[in-house]
This record gives C-alpha cells, structure tokens and sequence, in this order.
C-alpha cells in the first residue's frame, strides 16, 4: 500500500526489457512511467515529479549520463543508474554525476525493488524532513560543521559542495564521532542496504570524493580517518 502513490521514471530503450520492469514494478504496488530514448527521459524527468528515475546507460538521442546531468541542473530526485556490464568506470562516472546508486543488468526485480525502497527511504526530501523534525541541530567538530535542518556542511566557514551520498555519510559519520564503521556497516547504515545487496566499492568511492572536498590533503586526512582492518571514522 505505502508505493502506491510512489511514481518511478523508467528510461529504457529496450522495449520488452521496459515492459517486464513495468510489469512488476506496477505488481510491487508502484507507479511506474517509460520513456525510450534519452530526450523523452530527460524532458519527463524535468517536466513530471517522480520519487526516483531509473536510468539505463545505453540510450538513443541522449546516453544515459547526459539525461543525468540535465536532470541534476534542476532537480534531486533520487537517480539509480543501469549499467549494462559491470564496469567500474561507468560505476565511478555515474556516482560522479550525481546517481545515487547503479544496479548491473542482469539484475534480479526483487533486487532492483529492493533498490528503489531503499533509495526513496533515503531520499533527500524525507532527510529534511527528519532533520527539521528532529530541530535542525548542528554538529560541530574543530573547523567541520553539519546544520542537519538546513543541509548544509562547512568546513572553517566555507560551505562544502556535498552530492545526497557524500552529505548523508558525513553526517552519519558526524553523529557518531569517534567510532569506526565497516564498509558494510555504511552500506547498511547511511545507503540503506542489507549487506547481499551491498557492493562495498561504493562506500569506498564516496569516501573519497568526501575526502577530496573535506580535507586539505586528502592522503593525509585530518578528519575521515581510515582505521585499518576496521573501517573509517571522523576524528
Ligand atoms: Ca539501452
């Protein structure tokens, strides 16, 4: 019941593949909606609300992570990204340019239905929300700061320009000063994923875009700390 009024942007220029993921995201109880080529993606995207966009790579007219800068110049709605083989450059580019996960065809539904709950779970609207609910406190460690109500880190004064992943990281890391996570821990934790869905190079690539916008010297971080064997921590 609670998807029902949830709206998914399909983009997907594989007719039957479209029609199988429609199926059984409207059988999940979800809304879904298709574009077929990059354009048609990138105008619904910008043109209808929806809680999140799955987005395929390969696309006519407009690839993939095109339609995902055109969406990111307007809009935060959660964007998982479909990649057709698992390649870590594609993996790397698509976190880079604001997707907030990416699932490898061939992908199991249950998988990718997973996927969508956990995504929309941590969409950037309902954190505010929770923040504003919780009084919009602010986190302070030596020149780091996190206002949770307004979603906003700064380091000595200056506001760091955090992708959804790299604030909701800090800031789980921020509230809990001083203890190591596991990779799985903050896929599980900060992502919102059981471990068997979890692939831990995500966490690693988000730590060290972190890095390189947090720390003077990202080799030598005087925040993200890595704990050998353990995980990472803020210090
Ligand atoms: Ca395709």
């Amino acid at each position: 019941m609670e998807n029902q009024q949830k709206k998914i942007l399909l983009v997907e220029d594989e007719k039957s593949i479209s029609d199988i993921l429609a199926f059984n995201l409207r059988k999940a109880g979800f809304t879904p909606d298709c574009a077929y080529d990059g354009e048609e993606g990138l105008r619904k995207a910008l043109t209808v609300t929806y809680d999140i966009v799955l987005l395929d790579i390969m696309l006519p007219k407009l690839d993939g992570f095109k339609v995902l800068e055109g969406i990111r110049t307007r809009s935060d709605v959660p964007v998982i990204m479909v990649t057709a083989r698992d390649d870590e450059k594609d993996k790397i580019a698509g976190l880079e340019n604001g997707a907030d996960d990416y699932i490898t065809k061939p992908f199991s539904v249950n998988e990718l239905i997973a996927r969508i709950r956990a995504n929309i779970r941590r969409s950037r609207d309902e954190i505010i929300q929770t923040a504003a609910a919780e009084g919009g406190e602010v986190l302070t460690v030596r020149g780091l700061s996190i206002d949770r109500g307004r979603y906003v880190a700064r380091r000595d004064g200056e506001e760091l320009e955090l992708s959804k992943k790299e604030y909701d990281l800090l800031l789980f890391l921020m509230e809990n000063v001083g203890k190591p996570f596991s990779r799985e821990d903050l896929l599980s934790k900060v992502w919102g994923y059981d471990s068997f869905l979890g692939d831990v190079n995500t966490v690693e690539v988000t730590v060290s875009r972190l890095r390189k916008k947090l720390e003077k010297d990202p080799s030598n971080p005087e925040y993200l700390i890595t704990k050998r064997g353990v995980g990472y921590y803020i210090q």
